[in-house]
């Protein structure tokens, strides 16, 4: 009976990127939220916390020497330096979700993005967000009031090339309105899942049915 065939599918490996204030955390943490399937993977980073930052649930706050110590022992899966700071994604935790069959949200930057899909294209999906204008994506910033006067002002200035890299992206969206551009991203989550070459149980299941009399 082709109903016995388990159908576990492949994870994903799924990248969001955009510049900072354009709503990467929160859509981050209504997926993680809602979808029990999804894991964030919780990178280093050498950035002091913001208030209100869990270390071990919003990053893991590192000095340079412990993240180059796990960079030269090749702790991380990517690392860049953003906005003068060291940022990766640590090899172990992800793999492990990974191998449960899990999906992994990353957020992080283009230069990121860029090595996951050079170690590991098939399994990676990214998703660039676009705020819907630099004025509202200055409003943002200033309205999180979490960093600096000089950090927003550079965070602002490195958007406009950060926002460059918008075409290397599988899906590009643009978060105006909450609701409407988080509902865009669990369609793409959706229907990558579904994509052939994630359901390594179809070859079998089909076979079967195609034994099957009527
Ligand atoms: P990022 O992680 O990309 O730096 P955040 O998710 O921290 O951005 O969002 C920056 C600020 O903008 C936060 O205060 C957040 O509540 C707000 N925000 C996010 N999405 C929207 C939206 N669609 N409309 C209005 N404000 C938003
Ligand atoms: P923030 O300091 O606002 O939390 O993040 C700044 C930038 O660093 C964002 O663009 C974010 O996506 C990126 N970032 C966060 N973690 C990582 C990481 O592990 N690797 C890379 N490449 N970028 C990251």
């Amino acid at each position: 009976m082709p109903a016995n065939v388990i159908r576990r599918r492949r994870g994903l490996m799924l990248v969001l990127s955009s510049p900072s204030g354009a709503g990467k955390t929160t859509l981050t943490r209504l997926l993680t939220r809602d979808d029990a399937d999804v894991e964030l993977s919780v990178s280093w980073t050498t950035r002091p916390p913001r208030p209100g930052e869990i270390d071990g649930v919003h990053y893991v706050f590192v000095s340079k020497d412990a993240f180059r110590a796990h960079r030269a022992a090749d702790g991380f899966l990517e690392w860049a330096e953003v906005h003068d700071n060291l940022y990766g994604s640590p090899r172990e935790p992800i793999l492990d979700a990974l191998d449960k069959g899990r999906d992994v949200l990353f957020d992080i930057d283009w230069q990121g993005a860029q090595q996951l899909t050079n170690s590991a294209q098939a399994d990676v999906v990214k998703v660039f967000i676009l705020p819907p204008s630099m004025i509202e994506l200055r409003r943002r910033l200033d309205e999180r009031a979490a960093d600096h006067r000089a950090v927003i002002k550079k965070r602002m200035s490195n958007a406009y090339s950060e926002i460059s890299r918008w075409d290397g992206y599988d899906y590009v969206l643009v978060n105006d309105e909450l609701d409407n551009c988080y509902g865009q991203l669990k369609s793409i989550v959706a229907a990558e899942r579904l994509r052939r070459q994630r359901q390594p149980w179809l070859p079998n299941f089909v076979q079967r049915l195609l034994q099957e009399d009527t």
